[in-house]
């Protein structure tokens, strides 16, 4: 096989691996496949490159093409999804493990595309909750915002999800419109250098958008300012030596980090053998030791049964596991590929054995494969049986397929034990238990990022344990690194700077592109359901005229809807209630005149009312008062080339003026 020359790209021209570059072999065996590192370029010159071309090219963008830029992009990795799968092989990967690595990164970009379009903008501010009023009459409002980063994101990643570990960040990096070099691990960097170059050639991307650094980073980190953003992900050593940089600490760069994680999986007290939670718990702990070797983040390193069924799981769980066939990950029946390097196994086999001076071997056989040149290891289950007086198997993270088994007393000891890991990306439990599953959750949600409950009503649908997905969030506290990542538009955020802008309703509404209640109104041309989607603008408003509503209205309306409920039927209840003066009309009544006020019935632009959203009734509406309408064009989302969505923003008023009842109502309208 010919030996990859793995090179940079850096401001806008790919640079070759030099002299002193890392060599880098087949994970399954062992021959040369490539050299990375060591490239002529220049730091300053790819900081300033992303800063100055990248950025503003991003940010010219609104949030709706970024979207479709990633929509775009995903589209054409996934067109070469066979030559990702074929060079992933040589990271000891398996088709199956290709699921993850390449099909989850495209999937995750697929997602960001999608809730781009759909939860954000089509402009360059996010608008972060509503507004606040902040004086008395409301002409001075508050209104929290999200702009991009003017910097660089430098994105650190791990070697075992080549391409997932590079989309989860370039996702909402773009669609936040900041520019990305992405630095993976030397180990599987061949990998991502495809993709890089795959996205790259499409001609996709702005100048500058994507930088990609094969090999070491060099001394980029004491550049970076409080416009730049590290996201890593990596072993708590590394985030530990590189969070600590002091131009890090003295900036006040943000820094992401996703480290390593003593996952625990529960198997409830109440899932004994025989049970299908008994049957899950094997099935999702054999599936998260041996995905990838064991290399996930989020695998179940401490597996936490009820010390009565320690026996049963044990032997379940031996049962299974003999049945990996371990071997070339391109073979059909191979079940499990190798680990990524040698010097990976041999480290793994290192935290076997510091693991052994805690806890028994269970199954596997460390000496296995050890004449092989591939990265191989057998699934090596250990048991612990004083998981109170132990360190190591809260704290010794094993990169393989190696888990161990703690006997616990009662669900407090498993939530103690379980909470030992200092702090999580992922705990489960699996129980039927409604109950237990409540206590668990209470018990250990502050140590962890992510709680997966699992049982028999829920399993054929479950993502499973080790699963991070793009709309959840991916993250864990204390020794999971701090980080957040993923988590559908929240990880958008973590690239843009939150602002709370306070000024008067006009304001507020020119800097965020919908209508905000106090701002100018317009009105006087054609009713608003005759023009179409690209006619209307925001604060465009009619009145309608006023409707008097009688008590044969109420009556009909209760008849003809079957809802008589006494506040609107009976005089005397109705004064008892504190909030009605007798009799009063039907919120659902008022909306149906509403409507009736407003609506231009004639065939138009108007293609569907899609819902309504904030509905509030305010004050209670006797028989012989009157309703109007003031009906105002709030916002405009587009959707497609035929038709996108306005967001109306409507109040019924009484005759005094003041507000029955307001609410957003949505429709989709003609282009
Ligand atoms: P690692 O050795 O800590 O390396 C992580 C990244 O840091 C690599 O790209 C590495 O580059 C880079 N790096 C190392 N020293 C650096 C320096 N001085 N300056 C800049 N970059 C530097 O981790 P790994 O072995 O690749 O990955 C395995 C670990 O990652 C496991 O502990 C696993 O739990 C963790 N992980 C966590 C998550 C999560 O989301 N929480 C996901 C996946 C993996 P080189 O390869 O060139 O040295």
């Amino acid at each position: 096989m010919d030996i990859r020359d793995v090179g940079s790209f850096v401001a806008g021209r790919w640079v070759s691996p030099g002299a002193r570059a890392r060599e880098v072999a087949c994970a399954y065996d062992g021959t040369l496949i490539a050299r990375a590192g060591d490239g002529d370029w220049d730091v300053a010159e790819a900081l300033d490159y992303a800063r100055s071309t990248g950025g503003p090219a991003l940010r010219a963008l609104t949030f709706h093409d970024r979207a479709r830029m990633l929509k775009a992009l995903a589209l054409t990795l996934q067109e070469h999804k066979d030559a990702l799968y074929e060079i992933s092989y040589l990271t000891g990967a398996t088709k199956k493990d290709h699921a993850f690595d390449i099909d989850g990164g495209i999937g995750t970009m697929f997602v960001f595309a999608s809730k781009g379009r759909r939860e954000m903008p089509d402009h360059q501010v996010y608008l972060d909750g509503g507004t606040e009023q902040l004086g008395r009459t409301g002409s001075f409002l508050g209104q929290h915002i999200c702009t991009p980063l003017l910097g660089v994101a430098v994105h650190i990643n791990a070697f075992n999800f080549p391409l997932w570990g590079m989309l989860e960040k370039l996702a909402p990096t773009l669609l936040a419109g900041v520019p990305a070099i992405v630095k993976p691990a030397t180990d599987t960097c061949y990998v991502t250098e495809l993709a890089v170059r795959i996205m790259l050639e499409s001609g996709i991307l702005p100048d500058g958008a994507l930088q990609f650094v094969a090999g070491g980073v060099g001394d980029m980190l004491d550049h970076l300012t409080c416009q730049d953003v590290v996201g890593f992900t990596g072993s708590a050593a590394t985030a530990g030596r590189l969070r600590s940089n002091p131009n890090i600490l003295s900036q006040g760069v943000r820094f992401v980090a996703e480290q390593d994680s003593l996952n625990a999986s529960i198997l409830g007290p109440d899932a004994e053998p025989g049970t299908p939670e008994f049957d899950l718990f094997v099935k999702e702990v054999s599936r998260e030791m041996t995905v990838k070797a064991g290399q996930k983040c989020t695998a179940i390193r401490r597996i936490l049964v009820p010390e009565t069924q320690l026996d049963a799981v044990e032997a379940a769980l031996s049962a299974q596991l003999a049945k990996i066939t371990i071997g070339n990950p391109r073979e059909e029946n191979t079940r499990m590929g190798s680990l990524v390097s040698a010097g990976q196994r041999a480290d793994v086999l290192e935290k076997i054995e510091m693991l052994r001076s805690e806890a028994e071997l269970i199954c596997g056989d460390p000496e296995a494969f050890a004449e092989e040149k591939g990265a191989f290891l057998t699934p090596t289950l250990l048991r612990c049986n004083d998981p109170d007086a132990a360190q190591r198997v809260h704290d010794t993270e094993a990169f393989g397929p190696v888990s161990t088994v703690l006997p616990y007393r009662d669900l407090d000891h498993a939530i103690a034990l379980a909470n030992r890991g200092g702090g999580s990306l992922v705990t489960s439990v699996i129980t039927h238990d409604a109950e237990v599953a409540q206590r668990a959750v209470m018990g250990v949600a502050a140590w962890n990022g992510r709680v997966y409950l699992n049982d028999r009503d829920s399993m054929k649908e479950s993502t499973g344990h080790g699963a991070p997905m793009p709309h959840m969030i991916h993250g864990g506290p204390g020794r999971a690194g701090g980080g957040e990542e993923l988590g559908g538009v929240r990880a958008v955020k973590h690239y843009m700077q939150r602002t709370a802008v306070q000024g008067s309703p006009r304001m507020l509404s020119a800097l965020g592109g919908r209508w905000v209640p106090g701002a100018p109104e317009t009105s006087g041309g054609a009713h608003p359901f005759t023009r179409r989607f690209t006619e209307l603008t925001p604060g465009e408003t009619i009145v309608t005229a006023p409707r008097t509503v009688t008590l044969e209205d109420i009556e009909h309306f209760a008849a003809f809807t079957g809802d008589t409920f006494y506040a609107h039927m009976d005089d005397a209840a109705a004064t008892r209630n504190p909030f009605f003066p007798g009799r009063v009309a039907h919120g659902y009544l008022l909306l149906s005149f509403a409507a009736g006020l407003f609506v231009e019935p004639n065939e138009g632009p108007v293609l569907a009312n899609t819902g309504l959203d904030n509905l509030r009734f305010m004050k209670p509406v006797a028989a012989g008062e009157s309703i109007h309408v003031r009906l105002t064009v709030k916002a405009k989302t587009p959707r497609n080339e035929e038709y996108g969505e306005v967001r109306w923003h409507v109040r019924i008023l009484d005759s005094a003026e003041d507000m029955v009842a307001e609410y957003e109502l949505l429709t989709m309208n003609a282009t």
